[in-house]
């Protein structure tokens, strides 16, 4: 749509995609709204819609994913995560000027382990917890999370500590209970074409932070990601996490490429998790610096009190001085990119 293309010319062409038997997509941007098609056949003329006041231009997607792409949506999507606790947290816009970082254990293991943690990411300039309270394990004999007793306590680690939660929903089923006490739904690797799952999530009212399969090609991160947006959820932040390579010298390999390439094909915008990237202590902070050099829109890491103690993944978690060494090393190259975080504004 033209700029000053009205609410009710939106209206009108949404209105008459629908009446074609197809569906349409209104995507609002910080400049103009695209509205993306979907359900058609094959080719529509772009004449159908050019006519339409209010309309700038009508273009066929090359792509095989649609409203993901740069070619329906031209300007970056910036994702609003608001708390569903009115008040309890600041909301946090992804994709925009703000380099936005996801920091906590990688379960929640308890009330004390999670609000040690909370306290010392929410310090270094944190915006968001994550921890898992449904963790989907290699093993089934390891631990497997707290489930909603876990929930429970993200709840209060946001009104405590005035941190938005991001945590893992599991399966179709399990969605509802996890929309109850989450911020942003988290979906796993492992689960990153689990189609029902990302059908269900793309009815739900949270952004989605999806996370790259450890074997999938761009193209298939894209398309799942594109599983969401077909249901009416255009609120996704991607992330990279490291896909699975012959190195040993690291759990999996950070695909740092993956950023700007992401870039160019889609308007959503990616973070990435250096913590299961590279499955290395050592390696988070290096890569953590790496990401956002490369243009990554924010960080997930993995922060305990008490690395060593952690029920899973202590061996890439970092403590609290760990993380906030990160925290400076990472804002100072933020800056050269014309980027902050909520750093400076934590140490005040
Ligand atoms: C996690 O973030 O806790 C997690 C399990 O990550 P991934 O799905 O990337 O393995
Ligand atoms: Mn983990």
């Amino acid at each position: 749509m033209k700029p000053q293309a009205s609410g009710a010319e939106v209206a009108a062409v949404c209105a008459r995609i629908e009446s074609l038997g197809f569906r349409a997509h209104a995507m609002p941007g910080a400049q103009r709204t695209a509205i993306g098609i979907t359900g058609n056949p094959g080719p529509l003329d772009p004449e159908l819609f050019e006519m339409l006041p209010g309309v700038a231009e009508a273009i066929r997607v090359t792509k095989p994913y649609k409203l993901v792409s740069r070619e329906v949506k031209s300007e970056d999507s910036l994702i609003r995560v608001r708390a569903i606790d009115e008040g309890a947290a600041e909301d946090v816009v992804v994709g925009g000027e703000e380099l936005v970082v996801m920091a906590g254990p990688c379960s929640v293991e308890s009330r004390e382990q999670c609000f040690a943690a909370a306290g010392a990411v929410k310090a270094s300039g944190a915006r968001v917890f994550r921890a898992g309270a449904f963790k989907p394990r290699t093993s089934p004999y390891s631990f497997q999370g707290l489930g909603e007793e876990g929930l429970k306590i993200l709840a209060e680690v946001r009104r405590r500590y005035g941190l938005l939660i991001v945590t893992e929903t599991i399966d179709p089923e399990n969605v509802e209970l996890v929309e109850r006490y989450a911020d942003i739904l988290q979906v796993g690797a492992r689960n990153m074409q689990n189609y029902s799952l990302l059908r269900r999530v793309g009815r739900s009212a949270r952004p989605v932070l999806l996370k790259r399969g450890m074997s999938a090609t761009l193209e298939e991160f894209l398309m799942a990601a594109e599983y969401i947006l077909s249901e009416g959820n255009y609120n996704v932040i991607l992330c990279e996490r490291g896909v699975r390579t012959f190195a040993d010298h690291t759990r999996n390999t950070l695909d740092l490429s993956v950023i700007p390439a992401v870039k160019t094909l889609s308007h959503l915008p990616i973070i990435a998790d250096p913590s299961h990237g590279t499955g290395k202590r050592d390696k988070v902070t290096p890569l953590a610096r790496g990401a956002v050099a490369t243009g990554a829109d924010g960080l997930m890491v993995e922060v305990h009190a008490d690395p060593d103690r952690a029920l899973s993944d202590g061996f890439q978690t970092l403590n609290p001085a760990q993380f906030e060494a990160l925290m400076g090393q990472v804002e100072a190259i933020a800056a050269v990119l014309g980027r902050r975080t909520a750093r400076g504004a934590a140490r005040v």
